[in-house]
């Protein structure tokens, strides 16, 4: 069972890898968009720490939309309210329990997911975050080793798709070629799952 602290770990556990991924993050929004979403997921992922850390919420239900909140009032682009829709859904997805089974968890993520693909209008190959978390979302039940491995998949599978979504769309054609900035950092979302379990990610999640 994954328990408050689990999902604390989760967060800060992404907040680091943010953290150490930004400058790549950066780079692959320069290519097709705005160089922002490095410093935008930082930004947001220490926030997201800061806060939690003061505020000590007591479920994982409310970590999550805790975190998803602070990720909306600190991140101004629309990475900012993407993510913290999907943490802020999948937190009111796990109601109030103090432990969640990791496929209840699979089944909250794929209500924040939902959200997400709901709010921004895209789908499956338009060449955004989706294309990490649908595939993610699908195996997490199984391990989060297995999602985070899906996740880099559909990642490195955004690379030669054209944008439809998100300022990379303006680019048209030109965004063939270039992998998904918000694909990227969505791996580091789900690979911090395996972290925070302390797992290699090879089942036991
Ligand atoms: P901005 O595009 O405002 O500069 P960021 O650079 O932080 O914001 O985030 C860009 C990422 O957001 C994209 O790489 C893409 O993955 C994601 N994104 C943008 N628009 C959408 C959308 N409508 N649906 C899903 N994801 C989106
Ligand atoms: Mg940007």
């Amino acid at each position: 069972m994954l328990d408050t602290d689990f999902f604390r770990r989760w967060m800060d556990a992404t907040a680091v890898a943010v953290g150490r991924e930004a400058d790549r993050l950066t780079a692959l929004d320069a290519a097709i968009g705005d160089a922002d979403h490095g410093s935008n997921m930082r930004r947001g992922f220490t926030a997201v720490s800061d806060v939690l850390e003061k505020e000590a919420p007591t479920t994982p239900g409310a970590v999550l939309t805790l975190a998803g909140r602070q990720l909306i009032s600190t991140v101004g682009g629309a990475s900012g309210p993407l993510y913290g829709t999907l943490l802020r859904r999948t937190g009111k997805a796990l109601g109030d329990a103090q432990e969640v089974s990791t496929d209840q968890l699979a089944d909250a993520l794929g209500a924040g997911v939902a959200a997400v693909a709901q709010l921004g209008g895209a789908h499956a190959g338009d060449k955004t975050m989706l294309d990490a978390l649908l595939p993610a979302v699908e195996v997490l039940g199984a391990s989060f080793g297995e999602a985070r491995d899906a996740a880099l998949a559909g990642a490195l599978a955004t690379v030669p798709l054209r944008a439809r979504k998100g300022r990379a769309s303006y680019l048209g054609e030109r965004s063939i070629g270039h992998q998904d900035p918000g694909a990227a950092s969505a791996v580091l979302l789900v690979g911090a799952l395996v972290e925070a379990s302390g797992t290699s990610g090879g089942g036991d999640a």
